[in-house]
């Protein structure tokens, strides 16, 4: 019998499984395959965005921001989400940096078992992380999600690491999401013609041009939806009125570009541009 298709992503915070690739992870689970999300904290360092939001007496950020990850991932499709169970390290130079269950101070040691442990127990043959360059955007907790990642692609399947953490499993390709240039660009002469205030500023724009090249390409079309509802779940740290999110009309914004991207950065099926689909070249037997 053929393996099941499964993808695994490994994002820092809750809302990030939902601005990076949720219109990926909602067309292969529309397809059957299995998705499972890794959130590496809590999100307990965020703060609230949206001015509609107050947290309920008693109720902290952390609870609230559980509930809304689990509306999210319902809709986009996720069919298990696993707390890696770190706490937010908050931003950098913060002083959340320091506090002693941050992720940011976890042995990595100790946090690639956890990963590798849900790697080998759920056998994906995708992984999908953060790229290494994020210059414009160091969260301390991003580095460490993309550290994890690449450290478990190695380690999942070896094994001499990590003995106690299940049967190895050899995960076929890594992928970072990646934010292309093109759609930024896209997206920013789309406010001009419309006469609006794109909010995609210098630092935007300075972005674009330090961005990461991408080996694939996901269709998305019909699905770009799914990426709004899901990040309106997340309501303390999306405010519903923003403009960088939500400034262009709806339509615009579904048309425009309905695709997403990714970066192939290891891989056991040789590494390949212009993919249309993360399983390309992927044995199932
Ligand atoms: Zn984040």
């Amino acid at each position: 019998m053929p393996a099941e298709r499964c993808i695994l992503t490994v994002h820092a915070h809750p809302d990030d499984e939902s601005s990076k690739g949720p219109s990926t992870i909602a067309r292969y689970a529309a397809e059957g395959v299995r998705s499972i999300l890794v959130c590496c904290t809590g999100g307990e360092e965020g703060e609230i965005h949206n001015p509609a939001v107050v947290l309920g007496e008693g109720e902290t950020l952390k609870e609230r921001r559980a509930a809304e990850l689990a509306e999210a991932t319902a809709i986009i499709g996720y069919d298990e989400v696993v707390m890696l169970g770190y706490r937010d390290s908050g931003m950098p130079e913060s002083e959340a940096n320091t506090h002693p269950e941050a992720f940011w101070n976890a042995s990595l040691d100790e946090a690639v078992g956890r990963l590798v442990e849900v790697v080998r127990r759920t056998r994906p043959q995708i992984l999908i992380g953060y790229p290494d360059e994020q210059h414009e955007y160091p969260h301390p907790d991003h580095l460490r999600a993309h550290d994890i990642v690449v450290a478990a692609y190695e380690a999942a399947g070896d094994p001499e690491q990590f003995p106690d953490a299940g049967d190895p499993h050899e995960v076929d390709k890594l992928y970072y999401t990646v934010w292309p240039a093109e759609r930024m660009a896209a997206m920013h002469a789309a406010y001009g013609e419309l006469g609006l205030e794109s909010p995609y500023d210098e630092r935007w724009l300075k972005r674009i041009s330090k961005v990461e090249h991408s080996s694939t390409t996901i269709g998305v079309e019909g699905l770009v939806h799914i990426r709004d509802d899901a990040l309106r779940c997340h309501a303390t740290q999306i405010d519903p009125t923003s403009p960088f999110w939500f400034g262009l009309p709806e339509e615009v914004r579904h048309r425009l570009h309905p695709f997403e991207h990714f970066a192939l950065a290891r891989s056991r099926v040789g590494i390949v541009d212009g993919e249309t689909d993360l399983f390309e070249r992927i044995d199932l037997g």
